[in-house]
C-alpha cells in the first residue's frame, strides 16, 4: 500500500465534491453485520446507486480491543454475500484512503495539533481516574457531568511545560456556548440548546481519536456529501458540527434514519439468536429476499408494491422520503417474502443455491443426475419457506430415507386403507409404474371402482403409502419421478405395516 501522505491529503482539500454524491458506511467492526447495520449500508448503497454517486466503506477500528481484523473480515464477508459492494474501501482501495481509521492516525494528530495551535482546543492533563471521580461527584450533586474546567484555563506556558516534562495529555475541544440548529434531511431543523455539551476530548493521550472527531475528519477528507446513519447518532451530531465549525469546514448533509424495533417494540439490538446477516443466510434466507425486506424498513415504494427487483428499488429510492417513525422487524414477513423469492427464482439458480442445504441434510443432489434434481426440486420448492427446510421435503425421493411418519402409519393400518393400497399396487404393477398424470388418473379410477373408496379415503392411503407422509407435493408430480420399482417397494412396505 502506498505511504499515507498526510500533507498531500490536507493540501488537496476536503468537503463535498461538486456534482457527485458521496456517502459512506462506517462500521465499528465487532463481528458479523447486524441487520441494523445492513440497513444503514443498504440505504447508503441505494442512495449511491440512485444518484450515480459513490459509496465508501470506512472501517472505524480505533477501539483496538474490540475491532480486530477478524471482526472486520466478518463484516466485509456479510456485505459481500449481499453483493452490496462499496465503490471504495479497504478491499477496493480508492483515491481517498486509507479506509481504516487505525491507518489514519497521523492525520488525526496533525489536525488536533492545529486545533490546539489555534486555541480551539487545549491540553487536558486530567487522568481517566480523576475524570471518573469528577463525573460521579457531578452526578451525585445532580449536575450535568460536563468537564469541570480544571485544564481549561491553564496558561499556555504551564501547559507547554507540563507537556515537555513528559506528562500525558489528551486534546480537549472547547465547546462553544451557543444554540445550534442541525438540518436533517428527514427530521428538519434539530435544535440543540447552549450548554448541552461540555468541552470534549478529540484525541486521547494514547494518540487515538475519539469517534466524534475521527468521523468528522474522515467524512471531510473522504469528501462525503451525505451522512446517512441511525437516529441513535443524532445526539452526536452536535459535537461533530462544533468540530466542522472549528475547522471552518463545510457541513455534509445529514439524514438520520429511524430505529428498527423488534416485534416486542423494543429496539432491535445485537441480541441472542439470528440477528446478523450471516445468521440469516446460514438459516436459509436468500440475500435477495433479505435485501428486499430490509429495504422496506424505513422506505416504502410509492406504488406500494413491496416485492421487487433491486434495480427497481434503486430507481425508486428517495433518501428524503424515508419514514421518520421506527420500523418494525417482522420475522414472519421476512419468512413469507423469502418463500415468495424461492418460488419465483429461476430453477437452475435455485438448484445451485440450495445444494449446500441439501448436502447438509445428508442428501446427495447428484444421486440421479442433474435433470432429476431439477425436477424433484420443482415439486417441493412451493412448500419451502427457507432453504434449510429442503431436507425433510426432498426426503420422499430418497429410497434410503423413506420411512412412514406416525400419523401416516395410523392411517394406513385401517382395513379400508389396506384394501385401497392393495388394489393400488396391482394397478401400478399392471401399468409398469406411474409415468404420467394420465396414467395416475386411470389408476385412481380403477382403484375407486374396485374398492368403492372415494375422496380422502382414496387419495390419502395412496399418498401415505408412497411418500410415508400425509402431506407433500402432488402425487402426479412425485410418482413419475420415483420410478416403478421404488413405488412398488414402498407400497409393499405399507402393506406389511
Ligand atoms: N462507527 C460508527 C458506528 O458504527 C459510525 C457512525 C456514523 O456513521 O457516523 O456506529
Amino acid at each position: 500500500m502506498a505511504q499515507f501522505d498526510v500533507q498531500k491529503l490536507i493540501q488537496s482539500g476536503g468537503g463535498p465534491l461538486a456534482g457527485e454524491d458521496r456517502v459512506r458506511f462506517a462500521p465499528s467492526p465487532t463481528g458479523y453485520l447486524h441487520v441494523g447495520g445492513a440497513r444503514t449500508h443498504l440505504f447508503n448503497w441505494l442512495h449511491a446507486r440512485h444518484s450515480n454517486g459513490k459509496l465508501v466503506l470506512r472501517v472505524e477500528d480505533t477501539d483496538q480491543v474490540r475491532s480486530t481484523r477478524d471482526s472486520e473480515n466478518m463484516v466485509l464477508q456479510d456485505i459481500d454475500s449481499l453483493a452490496l459492494t462499496p465503490d471504495e474501501g479497504p478491499v477496493q482501495g480508492g483515491a481517498y484512503g486509507p479506509y481504516r481509521q487505525s491507518e489514519r492516525q497521523e492525520l488525526f494528530k496533525v489536525l488536533a495539533l492545529r486545533l490546539l495551535a489555534e486555541g480551539r482546543a487545549y491540553r487536558c492533563f486530567c487522568t481517566d481516574a480523576q475524570l471518573d471521580t469528577k463525573a460521579q461527584a457531578a452526578k451525585a450533586a445532580g449536575k450535568q457531568p460536563h468537564y469541570d474546567g480544571t485544564c481549561t484555563f491553564l496558561s499556555a506556558e504551564a501547559s507547554e511545560t507540563r507537556a515537555k516534562g513528559g506528562e500525558l495529555f489528551s486534546i480537549r475541544m472547547k465547546a462553544p456556548y451557543k444554540d445550534y440548529v442541525v438540518k436533517d434531511l428527514l427530521r428538519g431543523d434539530v435544535n440543540f440548546k447552549a450548554g448541552m455539551v461540555g468541552d470534549f476530548v478529540v484525541l486521547r493521550s494514547n494518540g487515538m481519536p475519539v469517534y466524534n472527531y475521527a468521523v468528522v475528519v474522515d467524512d471531510y477528507y473522504m469528501r462525503i456529501s451525505h451522512v446517512i446513519r441511525g437516529e441513535d447518532h443524532l445526539s452526536n451530531t452536535i459535537r461533530q458540527v462544533m468540530i466542522y465549525e472549528a475547522f471552518g469546514w463545510e457541513l455534509p448533509k445529514f439524514a438520520h434514519i429511524s430505529m428498527i424495533l423488534g416485534m416486542d417494540k423494543k429496539k432491535l439490538s445485537k441480541r441472542e439468536g439470528a440477528s446478523s446477516v450471516h445468521d440469516y443466510l446460514r438459516n436459509g434466507f436468500l440475500p435477495e429476499a433479505l435485501i428486499n425486506f430490509i429495504a422496506l424498513l424505513g422506505w416504502s415504494p410509492p406504488d406500494g408494491k413491496e416485492i421487487r427487483p433491486l434495480s427497481e428499488i434503486v430507481e425508486l429510492f428517495d433518501l428524503t422520503k424515508l419514514n421518520k417513525a421506527p420500523a418494525v422487524f417482522d420475522d414472519d414477513k421476512l419468512t413469507w417474502m423469502n418463500a415468495e423469492y424461492i418460488r419465483a427464482m429461476d430453477i437452475n439458480e435455485l438448484a445451485q443455491r440450495i445444494r449446500p442445504f441439501v448436502q447438509a441434510a445428508g442428501l446427495d443432489p447428484d444421486v440421479r443426475g442433474a435433470a432429476w434434481f431439477l425436477e424433484v426440486l420443482g415439486t417441493v420448492r412451493g412448500n419451502l419457506r427457507t432453504l434449510t427446510e429442503v431436507g425433510p421435503h426432498l426426503e420422499i425421493y430418497y429410497a434410503d430415507r423413506f420411512a412412514f411418519e406416525a400419523d401416516a402409519k395410523t392411517m394406513l393400518s385401517t382395513p379400508e386403507a389396506k384394501q385401497v393400497i392393495k388394489n393400488f399396487r396391482d394397478e401400478v404393477e399392471k401399468n409398469q409404474g406411474v409415468s404420467s398424470e394420465a396414467v395416475l388418473s386411470s389408476i385412481q379410477n380403477a382403484v375407486k371402482e374396485s374398492t368403492g373408496a372415494k375422496g380422502k379415503n382414496l387419495f390419502m392411503p395412496m399418498r401415505a403409502s408412497v411418500t410415508g407422509k400425509l402431506h407433500g407435493p402432488e402425487l402426479k408430480l412425485v410418482l413419475p419421478l420415483l420410478g416403478a420399482e421404488e413405488t412398488l417397494r414402498r407400497i409393499d412396505a405399507a402393506l406389511s405395516l
